[in-house]
Protein backbone atom coordinates (compact mmCIF):
# COMPACT_ATOMS: atom_id res chain seq x y z
CA UNK A 1 0.00 0.00 0.00
CA UNK A 2 1.53 2.92 -0.74
CA UNK A 3 1.56 6.23 1.28
CA UNK A 4 -0.81 8.26 -0.33
CA UNK A 5 -3.39 5.92 0.35
CA UNK A 6 -3.69 6.67 3.34
CA UNK A 7 -5.82 9.27 5.82
CA UNK A 8 -4.43 9.98 9.16
CA UNK A 9 -7.38 10.06 10.44
CA UNK A 10 -11.16 9.05 9.44
CA UNK A 11 -14.45 10.28 11.05
CA UNK A 12 -17.18 7.45 10.59
CA UNK A 13 -20.31 9.53 10.84
CA UNK A 14 -20.90 13.19 9.87
CA UNK A 15 -22.73 14.62 12.87
CA UNK A 16 -21.19 17.69 14.28
CA UNK A 17 -18.36 15.78 16.73
CA UNK A 18 -17.23 14.68 13.14
CA UNK A 19 -17.12 17.90 11.09
CA UNK A 20 -16.28 19.93 14.56
CA UNK A 21 -13.18 17.16 14.65
CA UNK A 22 -12.29 17.79 10.77
CA UNK A 23 -12.24 21.29 11.11
CA UNK A 24 -9.94 21.00 13.62
CA UNK A 25 -7.51 18.16 12.34
CA UNK A 26 -7.51 19.90 9.56
CA UNK A 27 -6.77 23.06 10.42
CA UNK A 28 -3.88 21.35 11.82
CA UNK A 29 -2.59 19.72 8.57
CA UNK A 30 -3.98 16.34 9.59
CA UNK A 31 -5.22 14.26 6.51
CA UNK A 32 -8.90 13.83 7.27
CA UNK A 33 -11.11 11.62 5.90
CA UNK A 34 -15.49 11.83 7.13
CA UNK A 35 -17.69 8.87 6.24
CA UNK A 36 -21.23 8.98 5.99
CA UNK A 37 -23.36 6.57 5.39
CA UNK A 38 -26.61 9.30 4.64
CA UNK A 39 -26.99 11.02 1.68
CA UNK A 40 -27.08 14.45 4.65
CA UNK A 41 -23.94 15.30 6.06
CA UNK A 42 -24.65 17.40 10.06
CA UNK A 43 -26.23 14.09 11.46
CA UNK A 44 -29.37 14.21 13.86
CA UNK A 45 -28.93 17.93 14.47
CA UNK A 46 -29.82 18.55 11.55
CA UNK A 47 -33.63 18.09 12.27
CA UNK A 48 -33.45 20.39 15.50
CA UNK A 49 -36.06 23.05 14.63
CA UNK A 50 -34.68 25.87 16.49
CA UNK A 51 -30.84 25.53 18.09
CA UNK A 52 -30.73 28.18 20.68
CA UNK A 53 -27.71 26.86 22.63
CA UNK A 54 -24.89 27.07 20.25
CA UNK A 55 -22.27 30.12 20.57
CA UNK A 56 -22.70 32.84 18.55
CA UNK A 57 -26.30 32.65 17.56
CA UNK A 58 -27.93 34.61 20.13
CA UNK A 59 -30.96 34.24 18.29
CA UNK A 60 -31.25 30.84 17.45
CA UNK A 61 -30.52 29.15 14.19
CA UNK A 62 -31.80 26.00 12.55
CA UNK A 63 -30.22 22.62 13.22
CA UNK A 64 -30.10 22.42 9.33
CA UNK A 65 -28.35 25.43 8.47
CA UNK A 66 -25.64 25.23 11.04
CA UNK A 67 -24.27 21.93 10.42
CA UNK A 68 -24.47 22.96 6.74
CA UNK A 69 -21.91 25.54 7.53
CA UNK A 70 -20.33 23.33 9.43
CA UNK A 71 -20.21 20.79 6.52
CA UNK A 72 -19.19 23.77 4.68
CA UNK A 73 -16.49 24.85 6.63
CA UNK A 74 -14.87 21.40 6.69
CA UNK A 75 -14.73 21.18 3.17
CA UNK A 76 -13.19 24.63 2.37
CA UNK A 77 -10.42 23.24 4.98
CA UNK A 78 -10.35 20.26 2.32
CA UNK A 79 -11.46 17.45 4.89
CA UNK A 80 -12.48 14.51 2.50
CA UNK A 81 -16.23 14.09 2.91
CA UNK A 82 -17.90 10.95 1.63
CA UNK A 83 -21.81 10.79 2.22
CA UNK A 84 -23.75 7.74 1.45
CA UNK A 85 -20.92 5.53 2.40
CA UNK A 86 -21.18 3.77 5.24
CA UNK A 87 -18.77 1.52 6.98
CA UNK A 88 -19.62 -1.73 7.69
CA UNK A 89 -16.37 -3.36 8.61
CA UNK A 90 -13.24 -2.78 10.66
CA UNK A 91 -10.20 -4.41 10.23
CA UNK A 92 -6.92 -3.68 12.61
CA UNK A 93 -4.02 -3.52 9.28
CA UNK A 94 -0.70 -3.17 9.73
CA UNK A 95 0.23 1.04 10.66
CA UNK A 96 -3.78 1.63 10.59
CA UNK A 97 -7.31 0.18 9.92
CA UNK A 98 -9.05 -0.75 7.14
CA UNK A 99 -12.72 0.52 6.37
CA UNK A 100 -15.04 -1.59 4.20
CA UNK A 101 -18.25 0.15 3.13
CA UNK A 102 -21.72 -1.21 1.81
CA UNK A 103 -20.03 -1.36 -2.05
CA UNK A 104 -16.64 -3.50 -0.48
CA UNK A 105 -14.44 -0.78 -1.00
CA UNK A 106 -11.89 -0.59 1.03
CA UNK A 107 -10.36 2.73 2.67
CA UNK A 108 -7.42 3.05 5.06
CA UNK A 109 -6.93 5.36 8.14
CA UNK A 110 -3.95 5.38 10.20
CA UNK A 111 -6.10 6.30 13.31
CA UNK A 112 -10.22 6.23 13.33
CA UNK A 113 -13.04 7.96 15.16
CA UNK A 114 -16.07 6.90 15.70
CA UNK A 115 -18.85 8.99 15.95
CA UNK A 116 -21.68 7.41 14.57
CA UNK A 117 -24.42 9.22 17.32
CA UNK A 118 -27.82 7.41 18.61
CA UNK A 119 -30.76 6.03 17.35
CA UNK A 120 -33.98 6.55 18.45
CA UNK A 121 -35.63 3.53 20.78
CA UNK A 122 -39.15 2.27 19.79
CA UNK A 123 -42.42 1.60 22.56
CA UNK A 124 -43.76 -1.75 22.70
CA UNK A 125 -47.21 -1.56 22.06
CA UNK A 126 -49.68 -3.81 20.08
CA UNK A 127 -51.61 -1.38 18.14
CA UNK A 128 -48.95 1.18 17.03
CA UNK A 129 -46.94 -0.16 13.96
CA UNK A 130 -51.30 -0.22 12.49
CA UNK A 131 -51.12 3.70 13.89
CA UNK A 132 -47.24 4.27 12.22
CA UNK A 133 -47.47 6.83 8.98
CA UNK A 134 -51.00 6.97 9.85
CA UNK A 135 -50.77 9.62 12.61
CA UNK A 136 -48.05 7.97 14.56
CA UNK A 137 -44.85 8.41 13.94
CA UNK A 138 -41.51 8.46 16.04
CA UNK A 139 -38.78 10.96 15.15
CA UNK A 140 -40.11 14.98 14.87
CA UNK A 141 -42.89 16.55 13.13
CA UNK A 142 -42.17 17.47 9.61
CA UNK A 143 -40.99 21.30 9.18
CA UNK A 144 -43.64 22.18 6.85
CA UNK A 145 -46.38 20.11 7.88
CA UNK A 146 -49.68 21.93 8.54
CA UNK A 147 -50.44 20.24 12.26
CA UNK A 148 -53.91 20.68 13.80
CA UNK A 149 -56.09 18.99 16.16
CA UNK A 150 -54.87 16.89 19.65
CA UNK A 151 -51.37 16.03 19.37
CA UNK A 152 -49.40 13.67 21.43
CA UNK A 153 -45.61 13.88 22.15
CA UNK A 154 -44.19 11.31 24.37
CA UNK A 155 -40.36 12.00 25.73
CA UNK A 156 -38.63 14.11 27.99
CA UNK A 157 -35.73 15.03 26.28
CA UNK A 158 -34.88 17.96 24.10
CA UNK A 159 -36.46 16.73 20.92
CA UNK A 160 -39.61 15.80 22.42
CA UNK A 161 -39.64 19.46 24.16
CA UNK A 162 -38.72 21.37 20.79
CA UNK A 163 -41.80 19.33 18.95
CA UNK A 164 -44.12 20.26 21.87
CA UNK A 165 -43.33 23.93 21.41
CA UNK A 166 -43.63 23.95 17.98
CA UNK A 167 -46.86 22.02 17.91
CA UNK A 168 -48.64 24.18 20.29
CA UNK A 169 -48.63 27.24 17.64
CA UNK A 170 -51.58 25.27 16.36
CA UNK A 171 -52.24 22.31 18.05
CA UNK A 172 -53.60 21.30 21.38
CA UNK A 173 -50.94 19.61 22.26
CA UNK A 174 -49.80 17.35 25.46
CA UNK A 175 -46.12 16.10 26.48
CA UNK A 176 -46.27 12.67 28.19
CA UNK A 177 -43.57 11.20 29.89
CA UNK A 178 -43.14 8.32 31.99
CA UNK A 179 -41.25 9.72 35.03
CA UNK A 180 -42.39 12.02 37.74
CA UNK A 181 -40.69 15.05 36.40
CA UNK A 182 -41.06 16.16 32.58
CA UNK A 183 -38.65 18.66 32.70
CA UNK A 184 -35.18 15.99 33.86
CA UNK A 185 -33.75 15.16 30.71
CA UNK A 186 -34.23 18.48 28.82
CA UNK A 187 -32.31 21.76 28.73
CA UNK A 188 -33.61 24.04 31.55
CA UNK A 189 -35.14 26.52 28.97
CA UNK A 190 -36.87 24.28 26.67
CA UNK A 191 -38.77 23.07 30.58
CA UNK A 192 -39.20 26.89 30.99
CA UNK A 193 -40.46 27.44 27.85
CA UNK A 194 -42.99 24.83 28.01
CA UNK A 195 -44.02 25.89 32.07
CA UNK A 196 -44.74 29.34 30.91
CA UNK A 197 -47.14 27.82 27.86
CA UNK A 198 -50.67 27.55 29.08
CA UNK A 199 -51.49 25.83 26.32
CA UNK A 200 -49.62 22.87 26.66
CA UNK A 201 -50.83 20.05 28.91
CA UNK A 202 -48.13 17.86 30.75
CA UNK A 203 -49.14 14.15 31.78
CA UNK A 204 -46.11 12.64 34.01
CA UNK A 205 -46.29 9.19 35.38
CA UNK A 206 -48.14 8.58 32.34
CA UNK A 207 -47.48 5.48 29.54
CA UNK A 208 -49.31 5.65 26.08
CA UNK A 209 -50.30 1.87 26.11
CA UNK A 210 -53.03 1.40 22.98
CA UNK A 211 -53.35 3.13 19.68
CA UNK A 212 -56.75 2.59 17.87
CA UNK A 213 -56.69 3.35 14.47
CA UNK A 214 -59.09 3.24 11.12
CA UNK A 215 -57.67 5.18 8.11
CA UNK A 216 -55.88 7.48 10.47
CA UNK A 217 -54.91 7.50 14.10
CA UNK A 218 -58.13 8.60 16.13
CA UNK A 219 -57.54 7.56 19.73
CA UNK A 220 -55.02 6.91 22.30
CA UNK A 221 -55.26 4.56 25.54
CA UNK A 222 -53.11 6.71 28.35
CA UNK A 223 -52.16 4.95 31.46
CA UNK A 224 -51.68 7.14 34.73
CA UNK A 225 -50.96 5.34 38.00
CA UNK A 226 -52.78 2.44 36.82
CA UNK A 227 -55.90 4.10 35.82
CA UNK A 228 -56.51 4.50 31.85
CA UNK A 229 -58.19 6.54 29.95
CA UNK A 230 -59.29 6.79 26.03
CA UNK A 231 -58.62 10.17 24.43
CA UNK A 232 -59.03 11.99 20.94
CA UNK A 233 -55.50 11.57 19.44
CA UNK A 234 -54.80 12.93 15.77
CA UNK A 235 -51.04 13.24 16.24
CA UNK A 236 -48.48 10.58 17.63
CA UNK A 237 -44.92 11.56 18.20
CA UNK A 238 -42.69 9.24 19.92
CA UNK A 239 -39.05 10.78 20.89
CA UNK A 240 -38.11 8.57 23.50
CA UNK A 241 -34.70 8.62 23.61
CA UNK A 242 -31.68 7.02 21.67
CA UNK A 243 -29.42 4.00 21.43
CA UNK A 244 -25.83 4.22 20.38
CA UNK A 245 -25.05 3.14 17.37
CA UNK A 246 -22.64 1.16 18.22
CA UNK A 247 -22.98 -2.67 16.81
CA UNK A 248 -20.32 -1.91 14.22
CA UNK A 249 -17.71 -1.87 17.00
CA UNK A 250 -18.63 -3.98 19.35
CA UNK A 251 -15.91 -6.77 19.64
CA UNK A 252 -13.42 -3.75 19.24
CA UNK A 253 -14.22 -1.67 21.82
CA UNK A 254 -15.84 -1.81 25.19
CA UNK A 255 -19.51 -0.16 25.67
CA UNK A 256 -21.66 0.34 28.55
CA UNK A 257 -24.87 -1.13 29.36
CA UNK A 258 -26.48 1.85 26.90
CA UNK A 259 -24.31 0.68 24.23
CA UNK A 260 -22.05 3.08 24.26
CA UNK A 261 -18.35 3.39 23.94
CA UNK A 262 -16.16 3.81 26.81
CA UNK A 263 -12.92 5.52 26.64
CA UNK A 264 -9.88 6.82 28.63
CA UNK A 265 -10.17 6.12 32.43
CA UNK A 266 -13.35 4.16 31.42
CA UNK A 267 -12.01 1.43 29.43
CA UNK A 268 -12.76 -1.78 30.92
CA UNK A 269 -9.88 -4.25 32.36
CA UNK A 270 -10.83 -6.38 28.97
CA UNK A 271 -9.99 -3.80 26.69
CA UNK A 272 -6.95 -3.09 28.54
CA UNK A 273 -5.66 -6.72 28.78
CA UNK A 274 -5.46 -7.03 25.16
CA UNK A 275 -2.96 -4.35 24.60
CA UNK A 276 0.05 -4.77 27.43
CA UNK A 277 1.42 -0.95 27.99
CA UNK A 278 -0.80 0.95 25.86
CA UNK A 279 -2.55 3.90 28.22
CA UNK A 280 -5.82 4.86 26.99
CA UNK A 281 -5.65 8.76 25.76
CA UNK A 282 -8.96 10.51 26.94
CA UNK A 283 -10.91 9.80 23.96
CA UNK A 284 -9.72 6.57 23.03
CA UNK A 285 -11.23 3.20 23.32
CA UNK A 286 -8.62 1.12 21.95
CA UNK A 287 -5.30 2.02 20.41
CA UNK A 288 -5.85 4.00 17.41
CA UNK A 289 -9.88 4.19 17.55
CA UNK A 290 -11.35 7.23 19.58
CA UNK A 291 -15.23 8.21 20.18
CA UNK A 292 -16.55 11.77 20.25
CA UNK A 293 -20.24 12.66 20.33
CA UNK A 294 -23.62 11.04 21.22
CA UNK A 295 -22.38 7.52 21.07
CA UNK A 296 -19.37 8.29 23.63
CA UNK A 297 -20.56 7.22 27.07
CA UNK A 298 -20.51 10.33 29.55
CA UNK A 299 -21.39 12.66 26.45
CA UNK A 300 -24.29 14.74 26.80
CA UNK A 301 -26.33 15.19 23.93
CA UNK A 302 -25.83 18.39 22.60
CA UNK A 303 -24.56 20.06 19.34
CA UNK A 304 -22.19 21.80 21.55
CA UNK A 305 -20.74 18.66 23.64
CA UNK A 306 -20.40 16.91 20.08
CA UNK A 307 -18.72 19.50 18.62
CA UNK A 308 -15.97 20.16 21.55
CA UNK A 309 -15.30 16.16 21.60
CA UNK A 310 -14.89 16.41 18.15
CA UNK A 311 -12.22 19.26 18.33
CA UNK A 312 -10.87 17.11 21.71
CA UNK A 313 -9.94 14.40 19.47
CA UNK A 314 -8.01 16.23 17.31
CA UNK A 315 -5.88 17.58 19.94
CA UNK A 316 -5.63 14.40 21.03
CA UNK A 317 -4.35 13.39 17.82
CA UNK A 318 -2.28 16.56 17.90
CA UNK A 319 -0.78 14.80 20.83
CA UNK A 320 -0.42 11.84 19.84
CA UNK A 321 1.05 12.88 16.40
CA UNK A 322 3.97 14.42 17.94
CA UNK A 323 4.98 11.67 20.31
CA UNK A 324 4.55 9.23 17.71
CA UNK A 325 6.27 10.56 14.51
CA UNK A 326 6.51 7.35 12.95
CA UNK A 327 3.26 6.75 11.67
CA UNK A 328 3.31 10.34 10.10
CA UNK A 329 5.64 10.92 7.65
CA UNK A 330 5.96 14.50 6.17
CA UNK A 331 3.90 14.33 3.28
CA UNK A 332 1.19 12.83 5.05
CA UNK A 333 0.80 16.46 7.39
C1 LIG B 1 -34.87 16.86 17.01
C2 LIG B 1 -33.60 17.14 17.73
C3 LIG B 1 -33.43 18.38 18.30
C4 LIG B 1 -32.24 18.67 18.96
N1 LIG B 1 -32.08 19.90 19.49
C5 LIG B 1 -30.91 20.22 20.06
C6 LIG B 1 -30.70 21.55 20.57
O1 LIG B 1 -31.57 22.43 20.48
N2 LIG B 1 -29.50 21.83 21.13
C7 LIG B 1 -28.53 20.90 21.23
O2 LIG B 1 -27.46 21.23 21.73
N3 LIG B 1 -28.70 19.62 20.79
C8 LIG B 1 -29.87 19.27 20.21
N4 LIG B 1 -30.06 17.99 19.75
C9 LIG B 1 -29.00 16.96 19.98
C10 LIG B 1 -27.88 17.02 18.93
O3 LIG B 1 -28.41 17.09 17.63
C11 LIG B 1 -26.99 15.80 19.07
O4 LIG B 1 -26.48 15.74 20.37
C12 LIG B 1 -25.81 15.85 18.08
O5 LIG B 1 -26.28 15.88 16.75
C13 LIG B 1 -24.89 14.65 18.26
O6 LIG B 1 -23.88 14.72 17.30
P1 LIG B 1 -23.01 13.44 16.88
O7 LIG B 1 -22.04 13.94 15.87
O8 LIG B 1 -22.50 12.76 18.06
O9 LIG B 1 -24.03 12.40 16.22
P2 LIG B 1 -25.22 12.52 15.07
O10 LIG B 1 -25.60 13.93 14.94
O11 LIG B 1 -26.19 11.52 15.49
O12 LIG B 1 -24.44 12.07 13.78
C14 LIG B 1 -23.98 10.75 13.59
C15 LIG B 1 -23.91 10.45 12.09
O13 LIG B 1 -23.25 9.19 11.89
C16 LIG B 1 -23.83 8.55 10.77
N5 LIG B 1 -23.49 7.12 10.84
C17 LIG B 1 -23.91 6.21 11.74
N6 LIG B 1 -23.36 4.99 11.51
C18 LIG B 1 -22.55 5.15 10.42
C19 LIG B 1 -21.71 4.26 9.68
N7 LIG B 1 -21.57 2.98 10.03
N8 LIG B 1 -21.04 4.74 8.61
C20 LIG B 1 -21.17 6.06 8.25
N9 LIG B 1 -21.95 6.94 8.91
C21 LIG B 1 -22.63 6.49 9.99
C22 LIG B 1 -25.31 8.86 10.92
O14 LIG B 1 -25.98 8.71 9.68
C23 LIG B 1 -25.29 10.30 11.42
O15 LIG B 1 -25.37 11.21 10.35
C24 LIG B 1 -31.24 17.67 19.07
C25 LIG B 1 -31.42 16.42 18.49
C26 LIG B 1 -32.60 16.14 17.82
C27 LIG B 1 -32.80 14.80 17.19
Amino acid sequence: MKIGDWFDLAFIGAGPAAESGAIHARNEGIRTMVFEGSAMLGGQAGQALKIINYLGFPDGISGLELVGRGAKQAANLKACLKTQTEIQRITRVAGGFRLTDQFGENHLARRIVVAVGADYRSLDIDTLPAALGHGAQYGLPAMHEPYTGNVFVVGGANSAGQAVLTLSDSCSTTIVVRGSDFSAGMSAHVAEQIRANPAIQVLTNTQVVECVCGDHLEQIVLETNGVRQTVSADHLFILIGAKPRTGLVKTLVGLDDRGAILTGTAVPPRILAKFPGWVPLGYEASPGISAAGDCRHGSLPRVAFACAEGAGVAAQEITWRNDEPRFWSKDQR
